[in-house]
Parts: C-alpha cells; sequence; structure tokens
C-alpha cells in the first residue's frame, strides 16, 4: 500500500494533481473538501452540520471530519493506497489518522506539499469562484480567512511529518503537466 498526503494551502492545486495522480498510481483519492460538498448538496445531516463552518472559511470540527475519514477509508478495503487531499488538516487530525492507519498496517508514506505564494493562491481561489459555485470561493474575506486558518492550524503539520523523515516539498507554480512530473518524481522514488 502507498498512503499520501497531498498537502498545501487552498489554491494550491491538490484536487487537479490528485484527480491525474489516482489513475496515474491507481490510489483511490479522498479530498475531505469533495465529501463534504457531496453531503452539503444531498443535505444530509452531516452536510448540514457542516456547512456553516465552510461558508466562513472555517474547518470543520475535528471530530465530525476524522469520523467521515474513517468511513471514506473504510468504504475501499481493496485499495492499493490513498492520496489524503484537505486531510490531515489539524495536528489532532494527524494523530487521528496515523493512529487509524496503524491499526490497519499500514501508514502515511509521504506528505508531499504543493508549495505557492499567497498572491497567487488568492488570485487562483477568486478566478475559481466565477464558475466553481462555491460560497467559499466568492468572497475575498472568505478566502482569505480559509489562508489564515491553514497558517494558525495546518501549516504545523510541515514540521509534524518533517520530524518523522516523510515530509517533501514541490514548487506548486507552473503548467499542470509540470507539477504532475514533480510530485511523480516523488512518488515514483516511495514505490521503489
Ligand atoms: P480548499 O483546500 O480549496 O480550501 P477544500 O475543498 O479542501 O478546499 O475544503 C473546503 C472546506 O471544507 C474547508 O475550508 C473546510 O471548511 C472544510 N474542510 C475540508 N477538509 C477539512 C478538514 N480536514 N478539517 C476540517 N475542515 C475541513
Amino acid at each position: 500500500m502507498t498512503n499520501i498526503v497531498l498537502f498545501g494551502p487552498p489554491g494550491a492545486g491538490k484536487g487537479t494533481q490528485a484527480t491525474i495522480l489516482k489513475d496515474k498510481y491507481d490510489l483511490i483519492h479522498i479530498s475531505t473538501g469533495d465529501v463534504f460538498r457531496y453531503n452539503i448538496k444531498n443535505q444530509t445531516e452531516l452536510g448540514l452540520s457542516a456547512k456553516s463552518y465552510i461558508d466562513k472559511g472555517q474547518l470543520v470540527p475535528d471530530e465530525v471530519t476524522i469520523n467521515m475519514l474513517k468511513a471514506e477509508v473504510e468504504k475501499n478495503p481493496e485499495a492499493n493506497g490513498f492520496i489524503f487531499d484537505g486531510f490531515p488538516r489539524t495536528e489532532t487530525q494527524a494523530d487521528a489518522l496515523e493512529e487509524f492507519l496503524e491499526s490497519k498496517g499500514t501508514k502515511v508514506h509521504a506528505m508531499i506539499a504543493l508549495e505557492v505564494e499567497d498572491n497567487i493562491l488568492v488570485e487562483r481561489l477568486l478566478e475559481r469562484g466565477k464558475t466553481s459555485g462555491r460560497a467559499d470561493d466568492a468572497d475575498e474575506q472568505v478566502i482569505r480567512n480559509r489562508i489564515k486558518v491553514y497558517y494558525d492550524e495546518t501549516a504545523i503539520l510541515k514540521n509534524y511529518y518533517q520530524e518523522k523523515d516523510r515530509y517533501f516539498g514541490v514548487n506548486g507554480v507552473g503548467s499542470i503537466d509540470e507539477i504532475t512530473e514533480r510530485l511523480s518524481i516523488v512518488i515514483d522514488r516511495l514505490m521503489k
């Protein structure tokens, strides 16, 4: 099994790259943001409780998110591995993921981060907001809050995985193909 955490601030391109990489490496892509949006669209209980946080650019509480993530993994018992996109986003979530994968006899093999500077992120998200229909992409204040939450709560996970020698940073600015290539160099090495 190969399990990868695709990491980076909002707008770094995680979703775009995960969609390509899951086919290339036959991995299951779990995007917590996509699962939340699916639940909001279908007005499930989970969706209703997540919506108020997401619309403000805040994180959904850990317990809700962790349980949801575990359920998504459990849906794929035959997987060759997972690309986690948007998870973990807090230290509590990272601890939960470690423990959960360990109980399955596996682990996070690498956190691969897409590195992109803030001004480019805001530009990309506002651009995406024109077509994504996402309330959290439409408002610059909400976007800036998401980036702030990233620095306040999520960015520390770089150290978390660096201490385990499992952190790999990749330049997230360039063409989609170029960035896929940079990520693939890291993944190929993991799978060798
Ligand atoms: P982006 O990375 O572009 O901000 P996502 O689609 O990954 O977008 O997430 C959208 C929103 O869903 C986040 O702003 C947050 O409110 C919620 N969310 C996603 N993943 C998590 C998580 N691991 N923990 C808490 N909230 C999350």
